[in-house]
């Protein structure tokens, strides 16, 4: 599939001045693409007709997560009713749902013989459940197409969506994520679209409706908040009992988009996981290049891990 361009992506960030994309500090340094296992991928996303939030993110791992086969597959079209200010996914209007998706994505899953799978997808503001039925379908077909694979699903906040979170519950992921994205004072200028505390609502309620089901939840960092501020957002997060938290560094799509304020360096990050991880998660992932679906394998696993230990001591 054609990727399109970035005016056609952001038509209604076309007004705005261009704020200009600082260089990258020399610890974030990227796998260019073009592995065996990279072509691999692709070849099999766009046989079964498939978006990819690594591809309409441009996110920086696609060359690492691609080479290994892990690609996060972005479901009900490639165009979302938002327009946050840090996104690079296309805003304007939604495709109709396909109902062949969840099969195609299901098959995909199976081909690419994955351990553990994220899906994600475009906000969908336009339909009545938020696209919750879709994901739940997406999520069966995956069960009976790829029954030894463990699904991971990064979801919208269903705003308004009476019944959304019960759908989403009921079609028993093994972890589910929904990214916060940044502190509250900003949310007016990053996710104009969005509530702060309608993402947290969302993770406790998942939580409470099934508390085995692992939650997940991203910040990004480099906005412009304050230290006091993420360790309040912390404090929400585990009030909302998220279970896994994932932090990484803000990197500005195209000149349209909301600048960094700076970049935080691997030594910022590391104090910032070992102050999350005092606030009781069960697991923090804190890197410049940390996305939600990154290591998303590797990171169920000590999950599992962490909560098995932790039933240890409450037994003994
Ligand atoms: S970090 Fe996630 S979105 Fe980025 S390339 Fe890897 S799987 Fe895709």
């Amino acid at each position: 599939m054609d990727r399109k361009s970035d005016a056609e992506r952001h038509p209604e960030k076309q007004n705005r001045p261009d704020n200009p994309i600082k260089r990258k500090p020399s610890w974030i340094r990227v796998k260019a693409p073009g592995s065996k296992g990279y072509f691999e991928t692709k070849a099999i996303v766009q046989e079964h007709g498939l978006h990819t939030v690594c591809e309409e993110a441009a996110c920086p791992n696609i060359g690492e997560c691609w080479a290994k086969k892990h690609a996060t597959f972005m479901i009900m079209g490639d165009t979302c009713t938002r327009a946050c200010a840090f996104c690079n996914v296309a805003t304007g209007r939604p495709m109709t749902l396909d109902p062949f998706e969840p099969a195609r994505t299901g098959a995909a899953v199976a081909k690419l013989d994955l351990q553990h799978v994220v899906i994600t997808s475009v906000d969908r503001d336009d339909l009545d459940d938020g696209g919750a039925a879709h994901f739940a379908a997406v999520i069966a077909n995956i069960r009976e197409m790829a029954p030894n694979t463990t699904i991971e699903v990064l979801t919208p906040d269903f705003m308004h969506k009476d019944g959304a979170v019960e759908i989403m519950a009921a079609a028993k992921p093994d972890v589910f994520n929904h990214n916060i994205e940044t502190v509250p004072r900003l949310y007016p200028t990053i996710r104009p679209g969005a509530r702060y505390f309608t993402s947290l609502a969302l993770l406790a309620r998942f939580k409470a409706l099934d508390p085995s089901i692992f939650t997940k939840s991203g910040l990004m960092v480099g906005l412009g908040e304050d230290i006091g501020e993420v360790g309040q957002l912390m404090d929400d997060l585990r009030a909302a009992d998220v279970d896994f938290m994932t932090i990484g560094q803000y990197l500005q799509p195209t000149p349209k988009h909301t600048a960094i304020e700076r970049f935080v360096t691997p030594e910022e990050f590391e104090s910032l996981a070992t102050k999350a991880r005092a606030k009781g998660f069960l697991l923090v992932s804190a890197s410049p290049l940390t996305r939600s679906s990154y290591h998303a394998d590797a990171d169920f696993l000590m999950l599992r891990e962490a909560r098995n230990r932790k039933l240890d001591r409450v037994k003994a």
